[in-house]
């Protein structure tokens, strides 16, 4: 007997990971990534470099109903902008989940970041620990991760190692499961997203959303089309882990995994990756958390 594959227009779908920046900021992405992320991924062509407007009226036309505005400050002296521009832009986007982002470098920082967990009522922050100079068990952190578990507000971070060559992150990237466990023993009750699944080390971060309750992890560029050859297919979880270990993982803990596309920055069409989680033919039940009820319940829509 052959099992019908479930369709995109089976179920409903909240987007844990996109990205909505001022169009000046935008612009400077744009022009960084062709600098620095071109000559190590050459087919990346990102396809969606338009302004934050019609990047919201493109998203919810593909039917996602709710999307995260995920956006990070790379230094210092940023981050308190951005929030206020998160707010105005979620006033016209009222399906946009707001979040909001911190730098420790800031004097203020512990000021603008209360204020957009409270006055602005974010649900959360989000750190790129990729690109900025500071581990999430930065010391300087320790205040803010006691606000969020104060407050029960929720962290996006990029913790693993990807992306990079050989499965070794970019030289400097403040990533890697050992500064996470850092962190989570010193807060084991926040509620965080890692971002990209935890890649590269799949395994190590599966076994903590096993023993740890408050961690989620989000499908963002994990299972990129395969025509696009983004990656090398070596660094694919089921390649990493074997099929099994990953399907079996995601059915279990289905209920601790977010979809996410990482949209706009995406050199593919946004529905791509939803058709690619389908043909991992998990039970109804598993995709109906993984696409929505996981996103509805943690980000309280
Ligand atoms: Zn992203």
């Amino acid at each position: 007997m052959t099992i019908e594959p479930f369709k995109r227009s089976d179920f409903r779908y909240i987007d844990a990971h996109t990205h909505f920046f001022p169009e000046k900021l935008f612009k400077a992405i744009w022009s960084y990534w062709d600098r620095v992320y071109i000559p190590f991924f050459p087919t990346w062509k990102n396809i969606y470099e338009w302004p934050a407007s019609e990047l919201t009226a493109f998203i919810e036309n593909e039917g996602t109903q709710y999307y995260t505005t995920l956006n990070y400050a790379h230094k210092p002296g940023l981050a308190a902008n951005l929030n206020d521009w998160t707010f105005e832009f979620c006033k016209t986007n009222p399906n946009a989940i707001p979040f909001g982002t911190a730098h420790p470098g800031d004097d203020d920082f512990l000021e603008y970041a209360e204020k957009a967990l409270t006055e602005y009522q974010f649900r959360g922050l989000k750190l790129q620990l990729m690109v900025t100079d500071f581990f999430i068990h930065d010391k300087r952190l320790d205040p803010l991760h006691k606000m969020m578990k104060d407050l029960d507000k929720v962290l996006i971070v990029h913790a693993g190692t990807a992306p990079g060559i050989d499965q070794q992150p970019v030289p400097g990237a403040k990533v890697g499961v050992d500064a996470f466990k850092t962190y989570l023993d010193k807060f084991p009750d926040n509620k965080v997203i890692v971002a990209h699944m935890g890649g590269y080390e799949y395994e190590k971060f599966f076994k903590i959303v096993e023993q740890s309750p408050n961690i989620y992890l989000d499908t963002a560029m994990v299972w990129p089309p395969p025509e696009s050859e983004l990656f090398p297919e070596e660094d694919a979880p089921g390649r990493i882990l074997g099929d099994e270990r990953v399907l079996s993982f995601m059915e279990s803990c289905s209920n601790r995994i977010l979809f996410g596309s990482d949209y706009p920055f995406i050199p593919f069409s946004y529905g791509s990756q939803i058709d690619e989680l389908l043909k991992l033919q998990l039970s109804k039940g598993a995709f109906e958390n993984i696409f929505y009820n996981n996103a509805k319940g943690l980000f309280d829509l």
